[in-house]
């Protein structure tokens, strides 16, 4: 016991201690280039959602950690590498792509090197299933990329992804289409709450459909990539966790609430003790119902973008009258611009810079959030979060 809690807390300075057996670890992986997040399960699987690499705007994002040296999805690989060697395992047991934009899946150049795998070039997920051994690659279009959403079929980032997808099959890897419900496909005590406006109804497997027939919808109602992402819980005993790529609460006031996808899939997915902000903390994310939903103990913000997140995000987060207690919020990134306009709300934010790791003890009755740097590859510990007892067991 005495070696569990030792291993646990992580010391101020020192690299990150290392996944132990029976522990859920959850890195939130901040190279400044889009979201990608690692999950090892108490069993030693592990799942790797998104891989974001943005190539330009910047003067509004921010510059790539650790450096420029290598692309994003080259830093992902190697973190991953680095901390699944803890399990005993080799590369990734599942790899979900949350949905199809290019800082979660990458984006591409004429520049952008070619692998040499197939004809497809390297960023993000491509360099990632380049580099790692990939159990099965999961993401909400497979095989025909058809439905629901409009609107990337002719985009570079798209077309290239599909490419690699079309080559990694035809090579013997394993693609499946995200179900809703699904308790099974992406591990152990990971349940798929939503995605292409399908939500999980919290009885066996079942899932309801939240859209209309988008042959009813006049054109510019059609959803959108984002309102079709992918979003799942992970538990370990009485812990969980939600996060839902960039699902919105975009609904038009109530015009339109079959478009607030964000709403249904939090009160799906119900209480849990840790949240990520879904659409980076931007204005159409977290509306008081999803924040009510949720009502986590932490919310990690995956920003990247001058815009994250924005001053009625973070309000919703931290104010009380929403939900009681404790919460703790920790970003990725925060620029420097963002904070002189999120100042007041900003100061009581907890990290606004560094990798962002909910280490959640065996038997899942407390966990920790621990920020570690992202300036170089040492993983050394700058902040440790006080215990948090899991939700469930709080009188
Ligand atoms: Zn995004």
């Amino acid at each position: 016991m005495a070696g569990a809690c030792s291993r646990a807390h992580a010391e101020v300075g020192q690299p990150l201690a290392p996944w132990t057996p029976g522990g859920l670890d959850i890195h939130h992986i901040a190279t400044g280039r889009g979201n990608a997040t690692l999950a090892i399960l108490p069993d030693g699987a592990s799942l790797l959602i998104d891989a974001g690499a943005m190539l330009s705007e910047l003067d509004v994002t921010v510059a790539p950690r650790p450096s420029a040296e290598r692309r994003a999805g080259e830093w992902i690989a190697r973190y991953v590498q680095r901390h699944v060697k803890a399990t005993g395992r080799d590369g990734l047991d599942s790899l979900l792509v949350t949905h199809l934009h290019p800082d979660h899946l990458g984006d591409v150049r004429a520049s952008s090197p070619p692998s040499t795998r197939g004809p497809y070039r390297l960023s993000g997920v491509t360099d990632v299933a380049d580099a790692l051994r990939v159990g099965r690659l999961v993401d909400r279009g497979y095989p025909s990329y058809d439905d629901p959403a409009i609107g990337i079929e002719q985009a570079d980032f798209f077309r290239n992804y599909r490419a690699f997808v079309e080559s990694w099959v035809a090579r013997g890897g394993r693609a499946e289409r995200f179900v809703v419900g699904s308790a099974t496909q992406l591990g152990t005590g990971v349940r798929n709450i939503a995605a292409n406006g399908r939500v999980w109804t919290g009885q066996g497997e079942d899932a309801r459909a939240l859209f209309p027939p988008l042959a009813s919808l006049p054109p510019g109602d059609r959803p959108t990539e984002n309102m079709c992402s992918a979003g799942v819980r992970i538990s370990s005993g009485p812990f969980s966790y939600f996060t839902g790529g960039d699902l919105t609460n975009e609904g038009a006031d109530g015009e339109l609430p079959w478009r607030d996808v964000l709403t249904a899939a939090a009160r799906a997915c119900g209480p849990v003790d840790v949240a990520t902000a879904d659409h980076h903390g931007l204005y159409d994310g977290l509306n008081p119902a999803v924040v009510r939903a949720l009502r986590p103990q932490a919310w990690v913000v995956q920003a990247w973008h001058v815009s994250h997140p924005s001053p009625q995000q973070l309000d919703h987060m931290l104010n009380e009258r929403f939900y009681p207690g404790r919460r703790e919020v920790y970003a990725t990134h925060l620029m420097r611009e963002n904070l002189l306009v999120n100042r007041r709300l900003a100061l009581k934010m907890r990290s606004h810079e560094g990798h962002v790791v909910v280490r959640v003890a065996p038997g899942g009755e407390s966990f920790r959030v621990i920020v570690t740097d992202n300036g170089d590859e040492s993983d050394r510990v700058r902040a440790v979060s006080d215990v948090f007892r899991s939700r469930s067991l709080r009188s």
